[in-house]
């Protein structure tokens, strides 16, 4: 392998386990019990299973690792293949995957879903940040990629549009030290018209917000599942708080919402700049680890 793809495998792979940590932890305060963890900033009890956002994104890696680009017929036969049902996914793209297994054809199945408008949910967003670390030295091709990446399942051009606002904001997070104000300015620059867009413009403004419940109840945080009801929050809460993984994804997990997911976005941008070596010993002890088939491991 040469030395470039060298080292876009060893980012997106750092970016892929800070997935999974914010998904495995962002999920745990679904259970009732755990709530007071999350009022006290304390790590719940341990062990903590990842969920579809973790399953998907280790296929998006996995697609990378074999293929150097995103394949879509690959990428959608790996998400049929590894669809494991009690993994958390949303009833649609249940349904769809196990039709892909079946025989059935992706495009035609993911076009047609919602009435033929095709999903605007987050889940292409939520399984994007490792390959915008791993095409970070190339911006135009991360947006081109995660648009590829998403239309797999999500053809509405809001959840593409998320999908390449988180992206583009892991590539940048991979590659540079930017201030809040200049990262969501360099995002913006490949976000398509549209709500997702305007949210993250909004996000922009709201970067002079410190508290993250205020900046999600303006922006929202997930509640609704939709690309631009999750995806402008995470691009806030990674802006301010690129430099401390673990008070990024406490910033996220504070707002509730769809936790595991925007839990699973911030720490997979987050993950993005950083080796898996300064990654929080305790929560990759605590996290399920990654299958051995996604060719990534902590
Ligand atoms: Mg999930």
């Amino acid at each position: 392998m040469d030395r470039m793809s060298d080292d876009r495998l060893r980012r997106a792979c750092s970016s892929l386990i800070g997935l999974a940590l914010g998904d495995a932890l962002g999920s745990q305060f679904f259970v009732p019990s755990n709530r007071p963890y999350l009022d006290e900033r304390a790590l719940p009890p341990a062990p903590w299973q990842w969920t579809d956002d973790t399953e998907m994104a280790c296929s998006i890696h996995l697609t990378l690792a074999v293929h150097g680009r995103i394949d879509q017929d690959v990428l959608a036969a790996s998400f049929a293949e590894r669809h494991d049902f009690d993994r958390g996914y949303g009833p649609a793209t249940n349904r769809m995957l196990r039709l892909v297994r079946e025989g059935g054809d992706w495009r035609k199945l993911a076009s047609e879903l919602f009435d033929g408008n095709g999903s605007w949910g987050n889940g292409a967003a939520m399984r994007v940040a490792p390959l915008g670390a791993y095409f970070a030295d190339d911006l135009d091709e991360a947006a081109r990629q995660a648009a590829l990446s998403a239309t797999v399942t999500h053809t509405h051009p809001e959840a593409v549009a998320g999908a390449i606002a988180v992206a583009v904001a892991s590539g940048l997070a991979a590659d540079g030290d930017w201030r809040p104000g200049p990262f969501i300015d360099r995002v913006l620059e490949y976000v398509p018209d549209g709500r997702v867009r305007d949210g993250v413009r909004e996000a922009r403004h709201l970067l002079t917000v410190s508290d993250a419940e205020t900046a999600a109840y303006v922006l929202g945080n997930g509640r609704a599942v939709a690309a631009h009801d999750t995806v402008p929050f995470t691009i806030w809460v990674a802006a301010r708080h690129r430099d401390d993984f673990e008070r990024a994804v406490w910033a996220t997990a504070s707002a509730g919402g769809d936790v595991d997911t925007t839990c699973a976005i911030v720490g997979g941008i987050v993950a993005a700049g950083l080796k898996p070596g300064e990654l929080p010993a305790e929560w990759l002890a605590a996290a399920e680890p990654l299958p051995h088939w996604s060719r990534c491991r902590a």
